[in-house]
């Protein structure tokens, strides 16, 4: 996972400062040298780090840590307070036009995951936020630029503009915005052409398309595993093209981390966006606070939640909810969980979002059994539909059955069933104390 040395050490320095009764600044020298070299060796720009720790420096040895009951303590606050504010402080939103369609103008190197996020943002657009987004190719000159969008359009049901790569990407542009008003689209992104390196033909082409098309953000794809040079592309760009933010892909890689930290103090444009897999729903806003957290080991719960709420589907949830109280779950109900909670992502990636989840030995090792997950979904696969429904009448015969059917044992059946057994007794539990809770006047 990203940032993983920069959390490792940073957590260990924080760790020997944490239960200090009282911090003298030799302390805070020794910590704050500690601190300087993780964040060089997480390829943080050197100009950076200098002003973070001078800031850190002076508000550790000032009165709000040294007259605390926990200086210790305090200072860890300190540290994070100042990651938050260097990743831009407040999360940044997404820009929403007066009158719409809003137009966000995509601009990038070649390979840095334009065209993927293009797709990424258009699917959070109307998945989280309910708007209509139209995507346009602009990208003329890669071949398969257009194929690329146009593959993506049909994989997430969401239309693309394109005109082929005969027309210049101004007019396509155009076009685009034209088609979108008179169709009341909310969203216009717009895919421009990358290169490999920066270059003035590149640029005055983005020039042309901002002066036509007048976007409301123009944002900057930068790939995070290049590090410094994330940080020379976003310059050179907002130099240039003047971008309104930045969307930092490949974070679920093992990048340094140095881009994301340097990204914004360099630029002053906020990071909008981070990209976090190939898949199309593996964009996520932004929040600097919660991102220090992680960075500190102090857990994202915010993040988890909101992981759950877009996957899980409301009214499906309710109806779980229902048989639950009632105690009538059955092994579609629990197949569903299964898929529902894949959708949420990696199992492992999950976990180590939990508060403390770094103090527990191995964690970072960690890799949950996903084989272990197919065999269940296995299982209950082999079952009839009325087995499904009425677990009861899975004999011996039967067991053996679904064991073969599945490719698994008679043994892992057998725990599967048990397993279920118990959580339905666990639900009748539960739901009985809800009644009873309810006759006596108070709710659980
Ligand atoms: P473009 O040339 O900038 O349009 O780049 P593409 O959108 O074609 O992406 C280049 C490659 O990066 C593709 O293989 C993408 O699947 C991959 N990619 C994009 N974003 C991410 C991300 O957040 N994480 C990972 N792991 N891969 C990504």
């Amino acid at each position: 996972m990203a940032f993983e040395g920069l959390a490792d050490r940073l957590q260990a320095t924080m760790q020997k400062i944490r239960g200090k009764g009282k911090v003298s600044e030799a302390d805070v020298k020794a910590m704050m040298r500690e601190v300087r070299l993780a964040l060089l060796e997480a390829d943080v720009n050197f100009k950076v780090v200098k002003q973070f720790i001078q800031k850190v420096s002076e508000r550790a040895v000032g009165q709000e840590v040294m007259k605390s009951l926990t200086p210790g303590q305090q200072v860890i606050k300190v540290v994070k307070e100042e990651l938050t504010d260097l990743m831009g402080g407040e999360q940044s939103k997404i820009a929403v036009a007066q009158r719409p369609p809003t137009v966000i103008m995509m601009s990038g190197l070649q390979g840095a995951g334009k065209t993927t996020t293009t797709g990424k943002l258009a699917n959070l657009l109307r998945k989280k936020y309910n708007r209509k987004p139209l995507l346009v190719a602009a990208d003329i000159y890669r071949p398969a630029a257009i194929k690329q969008l146009e593959t993506i359009g049909k994989q997430l049901n969401l239309p693309v503009f394109s005109m082929g790569d005969q027309v210049s990407p101004v007019e396509i542009a155009q076009k685009a915005i034209e088609k979108a008003k008179e169709e009341h689209y909310d969203y216009v992104l717009i895919d421009t052409a990358g290169r490999l390196h920066i270059d003035g033909e590149l640029m005055q082409e983005l020039q042309d398309i901002k002066e036509v098309a007048r976007p409301d953000e123009i944002y900057l794809v930068v790939d995070a595993m290049t590090g410094q040079d994330a940080v020379n592309v976003a310059q050179a760009f907002n130099d240039q093209l003047e971008i309104t933010g930045v969307v930092l892909t490949k974070l679920d890689g093992d990048t340094r981390g140095g881009a994301a930290l340097s990204i914004r103090a360099v630029t002053e444009k906020p990071i909008k966006f981070v990209g976090m897999g190939e898949k199309m729903d593996a964009l996520e806003a932004f929040h600097p606070e919660r991102m220090a957290s992680r960075i500190l080991g102090m857990g994202d719960m915010l993040t988890l939640i909101e992981k759950a709420q877009v996957s899980v589907d409301e009214e499906k949830a309710k109806e779980l909810e229902q048989k639950i109280r009632h105690a009538s779950l059955d092994f579609d109900d629990f197949l569903e969980q299964l898929s529902q909670m894949r959708n949420m992502g990696p199992l492992d990636e999950l976990l180590k979002m939990m508060p403390g989840a770094n103090k527990i030995k191995g964690m970072n090792n960690l890799q949950i059994d996903e084989k272990q997950i197919n065999r269940v979904e296995a299982i209950i696969h082999s079952m009839t539909p009325q087995e499904k429904q009425q677990p009861d009448i899975i004999n011996a015969g039967r067991r053996r059955r679904i064991a073969k059917g599945s490719g698994t044992t008679i043994q892992e059946v057998n725990r599967l069933l048990k397993q279920f057994e118990e959580m339905k007794k666990m639900m009748k539990q539960m739901s009985g104390m809800q009644q009873k809770g309810k006759k006596k006047g108070f709710k659980l």
